[in-house]
């Protein structure tokens, strides 16, 4: 049986069905759709450090306004304001699916120290593996929904009516990050600070590893296999 295997297994011997998982990969890997998919089939929630983060520009807070400046450049929002975000939103959730958090070692350091303390740890973290030429075609198509935050796509997953979500009836936009300037941006914060975080939750073998070039629903199907062998 591989590490990764074994680890999965242990997660259920220890904790019966409680999952606390986050996603990993890089801008436009798809980890926020894959973690709405699972967060739904789960009734999980899905804890995502973006959309807390454009939530709080969209209510123009002072969290909101300094958070903006790092976020139109396509660089990491502060450790101070993202990991008391994401701690606050965690703290009262036996379960969850982090979605764009951690994305740095001190982040995940931190996260370490919040949940041992909560004496919840995460189980596990998906790793979803794109080559980075991929996703600037996928960036560049997608839409979020301004209400409920899902996510579509002009060409792969394009919602039933165009401009409105097929979920809540809300209005699709296009994020202001996904331009190929700030996207490229983007993927250079992600290969110096985020991908590290691979090597961090591989020696702890944690690491779940997902091909992330399938369709939608492949990925999420490999996801679910994986998962449910615990
Ligand atoms: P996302 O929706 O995950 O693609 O995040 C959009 C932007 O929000 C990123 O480019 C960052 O500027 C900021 N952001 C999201 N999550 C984090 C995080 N964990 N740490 C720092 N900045 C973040």
């Amino acid at each position: 049986m591989s590490a990764e295997n074994l680890f999965i297994l242990t997660c259920i011997l220890c904790t019966g069905d409680v999952m606390r998982l986050a996603f990993l990969g890089p801008p436009g890997s798809g980890k926020g759709t894959q973690a709405q998919i699972l967060a739904k089939n789960m009734g999980i929630p899905q804890i995502s450090s973006g959309d807390l983060l454009r939530e709080a520009v969209q209510e123009d807070t002072p969290i909101g306004r300094k958070a903006k400046q790092y976020m139109d450049k396509g660089e990491l929002v502060p450790d101070t304001i993202v990991v008391d975000l994401v701690s606050e939103r965690i703290k009262n959730e036996s379960q969850f699916l982090l979605d764009g958090f951690p994305r740095s070692l001190s982040q995940a350091e931190r996260l370490d120290e919040v949940l041992s303390q909560l004496k919840a740890p995460l189980q596990g973290v998906i790793n979803i593996g794109v080559p980075l030429e991929d996703v600037v075609e996928r960036l560049c198509g997608r839409l979020t929904c301004s209400q409920c935050n899902a996510i579509y796509h002009t060409k792969y997953s394009p919602p039933e009516k165009e401009g409105v979500c097929d979920l809540c009836g809300g209005h699709l936009f296009q994020r202001s990050d996904d331009t190929e300037a700030v996207i490229t941006e983007r993927f250079q914060t992600y290969r110096e600070q985020t991908e590290p975080l691979i090597s961090y939750y591989g020696e702890k073998e944690m690491l779940i590893n997902v091909d992330g070039t399938q369709s939608i629903e492949e990925i999420a199907a490999a996801i679910e296999k994986k998962l449910h062998r615990i």
